[in-house]
């Protein structure tokens, strides 16, 4: 089991925990503990083999309680079932995409990019899967749990989210943006499955005012005028 390593970003509120992503040696994957006041919210959880190392450090921080998936690829929801089981917690993901944790559809299956799904498919044929959750509950566009506010932004998949922290200014945006060149990007289009939906999805970031920004790849990137250069990204310019 290799040790992931996690950054403070607010204390006692907020915590990333950077694992590695097996099957493609040195990429980072990464979680969130955010406190919201009833316990520890996991956001996102790595591959199913990152559980016990994932409860492990979290111990230091406090008690998750519930676990928030941003969109269902293995490397985000892959512990996400034996997580929910071991702690007896709930896990939530948008209604367009329980689905996907339920084992009642598969993302390579869906509509969308053939070179996405080739590779979702491949992924699921080596083994790398989202095994199935069984107590999940569906999110909705503007809901907000544990000050959290949920953002439908679908492309990468069909029920991607963006969580808003309005009292952290901080975005998570999943796979729609990375950070792995040290400046937001948009997100790898082989890992995406329905690229020009993904970018109007992206014009919802213009509604929130965040100053940093936490991408499911890549360190945090902080930034006063990170609007801006969001909308400067996703126009092109
Ligand atoms: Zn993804």
């Amino acid at each position: 089991m290799s040790k992931p390593s996690v950054i403070t970003i607010q204390p006692d509120s907020l915590w990333q925990i950077t694992l590695r992503f097996p099957p493609i040696i040195g990429v980072p994957t990464n979680c969130w503990l955010w406190n919201g006041g009833d316990g520890l919210t996991l956001i996102d959880c790595g591959c199913p083999n990152h559980a016990e190392e994932i409860v492990k450090v979290s111990r230091e921080f406090g008690e998750i309680k519930r676990v928030v998936i941003t969109h269902a690829h293995p490397d985000h929801a892959g512990a996400a079932s034996t997580i929910s089981r071991a702690l007896n917690i709930p896990v939530y993901a948008h209604e367009s995409e329980i689905d996907f944790l339920r084992a009642k559809k598969t993302i390579h299956d869906e509509k969308g990019s053939l070179i996405c799904k080739c590779v979702m498919w491949l992924a699921h044929s080596a083994g790398l899967t989202v095994p199935k959750v069984e107590n999940v509950s569906a999110l909705t566009d503007n809901q907000e749990i544990e000050g959290l506010n949920i953002l439908h932004t679908p492309g990468h998949t069909p029920g991607s989210i963006s969580l808003f922290a309005p009292s952290a200014r901080t975005l998570f945006c999943g796979d729609n943006l990375d950070n792995l060149s040290g400046k937001p990007a948009l997100g790898q289009l082989w890992c995406t499955l329905d690229e020009s939906t993904r970018n109007s999805s992206l014009g919802h970031y213009d509604k929130v005012d965040a100053n940093r920004l936490l991408a499911g790849h890549g360190k945090p990137y902080e930034s006063d005028t990170l609007r801006t250069e969001l909308q400067r990204l996703v126009s092109g310019k």
